[in-house]
């Protein structure tokens, strides 16, 4: 349940502080470094954003003094000593995102948080961050500062759901709504002072239309059915249609405009939705389009598993309307690759994934290298060999509407887990049912290859030789195809304690087609404790040191070391520059 900071300011004290801040801020695409003084804290001084005083406690502790103000204004306040030892969460720990703030800042700088803060508010869950975390919005939103204050003062919370949100143990459900303090609706409602309502983005519309229909005329069809049956345009989610309408211009403008995400369905989909659930056929649609419908099975399908059509479609003469509701939020996956392990070498996008994501499913080496950014949230995790059982945990929990990060280490789409989410899917048949985003990550071959030197600066081939999956005939094969056309050759799982010849095996293939001189780096663990880095050649490789957390580059004819560094030229023969 961790905030964090929209803005992120550093703001060094000294000129040995300011390299750090630097440092620091590059590790954040929103960050911003200001040299440390009572104006800049002043003029930033605001909810929502992050400041991190790299200096001491004590000339930090004297600037805010004057600046305070009460729990639900004051910024998130960090604290780092100038030799990036000490991270200390200073202010507004909870609300303000300090305490998630201070874990990420230590983990980047390979040391532990000082939080003091007691769990959770004391026990009392933040409406704000739940609403966040549930991907609802409280409205009116100039009420929620007041709102939050009188909360953590009674200590107690009443809630009305008419929408199913899972709720903090803390709160109390209360069965009408005039008892609640909070209602989840996403109905307009009149709301007696004091109170505020959690509006769902649980709404998604399907619609069809007319060939030419201008933004406008979508909106204004849209907005009639929604004052009509009383909702918030608030709760809107998405809208489906058939794939060749939401190319259309004035479709295009309209939900760009809105923000709504677009779910696109072919004319077999829609009607085997309308066979399915038995909805009423449109002959017009039926003869314009192919489909046997449009605007009801779109909803339908864009809302996911088990949803319910609640506005079954209305007609103006250009536009059909049908509303449908989401049983739940709908799940997001992130395929996320935290690159090698060390802090410095993971991007800011994974960075801002993970901390995006509730639930965290990965290898438990994995997870370790990350321990501080997924402190709080629910984790699974699975040995090396059952990627199948964590990708389908990591699909079942963003099914029920979680929001998940499968990590891979490196990027998750080289040998990682996120074509095998793909294939999964692609069994199931269900790719509307929650949204997935992949997030690169700095892979093997990147971090290995910059510690070589530059072993890649030519056409290269990468072969993995595990044949766990791979039957080793095709390994072999590629091997041979990419030593005879002179590729480069990058190596991932070189070698397992289960089958430690193949690295051996390999090398001999190799022989036949390169010199023994033939440059080889080898580089192990990058980024994580005992890194080791080798250059030596394809004659005298040391099979026996290389394991699974090798990767191994055999140079191509021109590849050349030099001092300590593997470097294949770019020019082609005779052409060196
Ligand atoms: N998705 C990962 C690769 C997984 S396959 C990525 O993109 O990097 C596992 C293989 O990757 C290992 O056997 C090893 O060859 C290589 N590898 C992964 N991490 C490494 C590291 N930190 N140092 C050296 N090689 C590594």
């Amino acid at each position: 349940m961790a905030a964090s900071p929209e803005s992120l300011i550093f703001l060094p004290v000294t000129a040995r502080a300011e390299r750090l801040a630097h440092r620091l801020a590059d590790h954040f695409p929103e960050a911003r470094v200001e040299p440390f003084s009572r104006a800049a804290l002043g003029s930033n001084w605001r909810k929502g954003v992050g400041l991190v005083i790299l200096g001491a406690c004590g000339v930090a502790v004297r600037t805010i003094a004057p600046l305070l103000r009460n729990k639900k204004e004051d910024p998130a306040v960090v604290v780092i000593d100038e030799s990036g030892r000490h991270v200390i969460s200073l202010l507004s720990g909870h609300l303000g995102g300090a305490n998630a703030l201070a874990r990420e800042l230590a983990a980047i700088l390979g040391t532990e948080p000082v939080i003091t803060t007691a769990s959770d508010l004391a026990g009392l869950p933040a409406p704000d961050l739940w609403a966040e975390d549930h991907g609802a919005l409280l409205r009116p939103a100039d009420r929620v500062p007041a709102f939050v204050a009188a909360y953590l003062e009674r200590g107690k919370l009443r809630v009305f759901r008419e929408y199913p949100l899972p709720l903090p143990g803390a709160w109390e459900e209360v069965r009408r709504p005039e008892e609640a303090d909070l209602i989840i609706s996403y109905r307009r409602l009149e709301l007696p002072p004091g109170k505020l309502q959690a509006v769902p983005r649980v709404l998604y519309l399907g619609v069809g239309f007319n060939r030419g229909t201008p933004a406008e005329t979508l909106a204004e069809a849209v907005s009639a059915v929604l004052t009509r049956h009383g909702l918030l345009e608030e709760a809107l989610a998405g809208v489906g249609t058939l794939s060749s309408k939401a190319e259309e211009e004035g479709f295009r403008a309209w939900v760009s405009e809105k923000g709504l995400r677009v779910f696109p369905f072919p004319a077999e989909a829609l009607s085997r939705e309308v066979e399915e659930r038995g909805l009423s056929v449109s002959p017009a649609a039926s003869q314009s389009t192919g489909a046997l419908a449009v605007a009801e099975p779109a909803a339908l399908l864009a809302a996911g598993r088990r949803a319910r059509l609640i506005v079954a479609k209305e007609k103006t003469p250009e536009v059909t309307v049908a509303l449908a509701e989401a049983r739940s939020r709908r799940g997001r996956l992130s395929l996320i690759g935290i690159g090698t392990g060390e802090p410095a070498e993971m991007t800011p996008a994974a960075r801002r994934a993970l901390r995006e994501a509730t639930h965290v499913v990965g290898y438990g080496r994995y997870l370790d290298l990350i321990r501080p950014l997924i402190s709080g949230k629910e984790t699974f995790e699975a040995g090396m060999t059952r990627e199948v059982e964590r990708a389908e945990k990591a699909i079942e929990l963003a099914l029920a509407g979680h929001r998940v990060a499968l990590v891979s280490g490196g990027d998750p789409g080289i040998y990682g887990l996120a074509g095998l989410v793909f294939e999964l899917l692609r069994e199931k048949g269900d790719l509307a049912a929650f949204e997935i985003e992949v997030v690169p990550g700095l892979t093997a071959l990147n971090a290995c290859a910059a510690r070589l030197g530059a072993p890649l600066m030519h056409d290269f081939a990468v072969v993995s030789l595990s044949d766990r999956l791979t039957p080793w005939e095709t390994i072999e094969r590629r091997l041979r195809a990419a030593a005879e056309a002179d590729f480069v050759i990058v190596l991932y799982n070189p070698r397992s304690r289960g089958r430690p010849e193949h690295l051996e095996r390999a090398r001999r293939i190799l022989l036949e087609y390169r010199r023994p001189e033939t440059p080889v780096g080898l580089v192990r663990a990058a980024g994580r404790p005992g890194e080791t880095v080798l250059v030596t050649t394809l004659g005298t490789l040391p099979v026996e040191k290389v394991d699974m957390q090798t990767t191994v580059f055999v140079g191509n004819s021109e590849t050349f070391v030099l001092g300590p560094w593997m470097v294949t030229p770019r020019g082609y023969r005779g052409r060196r520059f």
